[in-house]
């Protein structure tokens, strides 16, 4: 057990034998192994097989050729036993979407694979909020999604504007024309909890579900450091001055590709001037306060996010007390004693 369980997207398995990636040999004997699998992506959507016992995210690669081939693909990595995992962007056609509720960051589309019925597109939000596949998969089902969105708008050079083509084993585009070479991006967001004695700061946007507060985030810019960023997002947000910023865990975040990157920051003032384009609300919990919102007991209906969101365990790291600046670090490695139930 450590304060991290239940973290998303964070239990990748794979081995990635990034050494392999130039290798078109390795790379087409691995694709003929019977156990090689595929992670398959339409539409940003993930397409799930249904099995007696729920649903799997690794399909043969026979389903690739099957589905009418694929825009882009990529190996991933090996498995444990050495199975290849690949991921496939398939082509638009693949799938038909028969309605679209989507609002906010929720993506409800509804996809299906005509004439097949084992088949299933499910969003990825709800597959790992849902735990609709084992962590491992989740973690690898964010590697594809990731990098598949990348692929399937990176067609075009973007120094030169021709046409750009796979290498890599999926891992790089190149451009024929110019000889420019593209990789996949990662965009860093820094996320935290300024703490003040017994006190953090939560925030809520207009688009959390109701009554949820959590940790206020914001993209780095070009140039900046993480503690810069933190501190910038703090007092950009709530008007509040940071000293001290310390890591403590950083998240994949396939929606579409950044990577969360968890700290807390020493606030030097408790006065709030909220951006209210920003957030609906921000405001001090004490401790005790952060407990129940973890627990769901808070007196006000309150509640904080799911333990699948780093948001979440920053919140229960500062709720058992694994935050201290100066000598002290945040043990993130390190279960908390009295865990409160998430
Ligand atoms: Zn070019």
């Amino acid at each position: 057990m450590t304060i991290l369980d239940g973290l998303g997207f964070a239990t990748d398995p794979l081995d990635r034998v990034s050494d392999r990636r130039e290798d078109r040999e390795a790379l087409s004997t691995l694709y003929a192994r019977g156990d090689a699998r595929a992670i398959l992506i339409a539409r940003d959507m993930p397409v799930l097989r249904k099995t007696g016992a729920g649903l799997d995210a690794l399909l043969p690669v026979s389903e690739i050729e099957a589905l009418g081939g694929a825009r882009a693909e990529a190996l991933l990595g090996l498995l444990p036993r050495g199975a290849p995992v690949f991921a496939a962007l398939l082509h638009d056609a693949a799938v038909v979407q028969e309605s679209d509720a989507s609002e906010g960051f929720l993506d409800r589309r509804v996809l299906v694979v005509p004439g097949r019925v084992d088949l299933k597109p499910v969003d990825l939000r709800s597959i790992v909020a849902g735990a609709l596949v084992p962590a491992d998969q989740a973690s690898m089902l964010a590697s594809a999604k990731a990098l598949m969105h990348w692929h399937a708008r990176r067609s075009y050079c973007s120094n030169c504007g021709q046409p750009s083509v796979v290498a890599a084993a999926g891992w790089r585009r190149e451009c024929k024309t110019c000889g420019m070479h593209h990789f996949p991006r990662t965009d860093p967001v820094v996320i935290m909890l300024a703490v003040e004695g017994d006190d953090c700061l939560l925030g809520r946007q207009p688009r959390f579900p109701k009554r949820m507060y959590s940790a206020l985030a914001g993209f780095v810019e070009p140039g900046e450091t993480i503690e810069a960023a933190v501190r910038r997002e703090i007092e950009e947000e709530a008007g509040v001055a940071c000293g001290e910023v310390t890591y403590f865990a950083s998240q994949p975040w396939p929606f579409p590709s950044s990577l969360m990157v968890g700290c807390f920051a020493e606030a030097k003032s408790r006065a709030l001037t909220v951006d209210r384009t920003e957030l609906e609300d921000a405001r001090w919990f004490s401790r005790e306060e952060t407990r129940l919102l973890l627990e769901r007991r808070h007196p006000d209906g309150l509640t904080a996010p799911i333990p699948m969101a780093i948001a979440h365990h920053l919140i229960k790291g500062w709720a058992c007390g694994k935050v201290a600046f100066g000598s002290g670090r945040p043990r993130a490695r390190e279960a908390c004693d009295g865990e409160p139930a998430s």
